[in-house]
């Protein structure tokens, strides 16, 4: 047992430092302004690029790092430390990538991965609908046969990279719903015909990542864009958040440490009552529980993302689980830092000169996106009971 899995080892200490000190310079200084005007950090995500970040969890035989889910996690916590929109665009992009690398034909890894892997392109994943989010089995996008290919109809909502991604990962059903059975998923480039970008969602934080409808109108997919087994979506879908849901707990934190960073550093130097702020027992113990936090959500993320690198570890909690029980817990503590940041700057907190009112308004839609953690609770409930 070496307990890697919690303390970075010495290359992924190294490799983190380079990549915290490369945000800072490149990534950080662009956040505030992507969150005032709404618009996405090209700047941001090229920075990343040219570093060769965006392939780092992806396999080697494309161009890809292959790294663990352990040290991928350390990445974004730096990225998302730096700024959380340019931290989602790279975990969803991330995840349709891997998704495909593991299911995709050899055809389409060939056609998406080295430019995925280089970040030359944006991926993005087409799951939710209006009426269907937690409820996955719920969505009515469908495709039908059109001789060997498919028509794709249905409009997807709350897409994270709408209209910067180049193509997008799309579940459909392929049989009668309701149910799990019957869903298939589809790689559809971006300016396949019938495809198009509907409304723009007007959000409270995370505002430099575009969130939008994507219509698929009749888009006519060939037998060579299904990913995976047709019909076998669901579980693919599943999986894809096994991986997934722990490194939204990376995400939460980065953007968690930050507003603790700004908070902690603030009331070092802020005199009330002729003291420093920081001399009240008080303002102690809410850094402390703060630190607590932060630290005890890492290390589940650490322990989730290894369980499910292995594939499952016995007398561990199962890796969906083990991801439900990461993701719910590092939300909640970012959600819980954040705000507390807010409140030990005062007045000074809920104004823009200082990041933390940005922070704690990045930090809610963790608690929403990647299942719910009123779902991920659910999750945790019914293996507890074995339903
Ligand atoms: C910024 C942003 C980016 C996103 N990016 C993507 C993306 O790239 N791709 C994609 O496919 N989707 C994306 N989503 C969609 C996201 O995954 C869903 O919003 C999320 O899963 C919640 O679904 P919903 O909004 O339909 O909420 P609902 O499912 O309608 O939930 C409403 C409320 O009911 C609760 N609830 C529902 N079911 C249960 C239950 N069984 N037990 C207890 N409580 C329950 C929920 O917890 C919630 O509080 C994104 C969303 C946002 C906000």
């Amino acid at each position: 047992m070496t307990g890697a899995a919690f303390v970075p080892t010495p290359d992924q200490r190294e490799f983190r430092d380079v990549v915290r000190a490369l945000c800072a310079d490149k990534v950080e200084p662009n956040a505030e302004a992507a969150d005032r005007t709404g618009r996405f950090p090209q700047a941001s995500w090229q920075a990343l690029a040219d570093a060769g970040i965006c392939g780092v969890a992806l396999p080697a035989e494309h161009g890809g790092g292959a790294a663990d889910l352990t040290t991928w996690s350390m990445v974004v916590e730096e990225v998302a430390h730096a700024c959380a929109a340019t931290a989602v665009t790279l975990l969803v992009h991330a995840g349709a990538a891997a998704a495909l690398a593991r299911l995709g034909s050899e055809a389409q890894r060939r056609e998406w991965l080295p430019r995925a892997v280089t970040g030359e392109i944006v991926m993005g994943y087409a799951q939710s609908e209006s009426h269907a989010g937690s409820d996955v089995a719920a969505i009515t996008t469908r495709a039908e046969r059109d001789g060997d290919a498919w028509r794709i109809t249905g409009v997807k909502s709350w897409i994270t990279s709408a209209g910067v991604a180049a193509a997008y990962l799309v579940l459909a059903r392929t049989e009668a719903g309701p149910g799990t059975r019957g869903m298939t998923m589809f790689v559809v480039p971006a300016d396949a015909g019938g495809l198009s970008v509907g409304k723009y969602e007007s959000k409270m934080g995370l505002r430099g990542s575009p969130t939008g409808e994507i219509i698929l109108d009749g888009v006519r997919a060939g037998a060579d864009a299904v990913v995976g087994e047709p019909g076998g979506a669901f579980g693919i879908a599943m999986g894809f958040l096994n991986r997934s849901r722990p490194m939204v707990g990376a995400q939460a934190i980065g953007v968690a440490r930050a507003a603790f960073e700004v908070a902690r550093d603030y009331v070092a130097e802020r005199d009330a009552f002729g003291r420093k702020v920081a001399d009240f027992q008080g303002v102690q113990f809410m850094l402390a529980d703060m630190a607590i936090g932060l630290e005890t959500a890492r290390a589940m993320v650490r322990r989730a993302a290894a369980i499910v690198d292995a594939g499952g570890v016995d007398g561990e909690p199962e890796p969906a689980v083990a991801a439900a029980i990461a993701k719910a817990h590092a939300t909640d503590v970012a959600m819980a830092v954040t705000t507390d940041a807010v409140q030990l700057l005062g007045g000074a907190g809920y104004v823009t000169d200082f990041a933390v009112e940005r922070h704690m308004r990045d930090a809610k839609v963790f608690q929403i996106y990647e299942g719910t953690n009123q779902i991920q609770r659910w999750i945790v409930g019914r293996r507890l009971l074995g339903r």
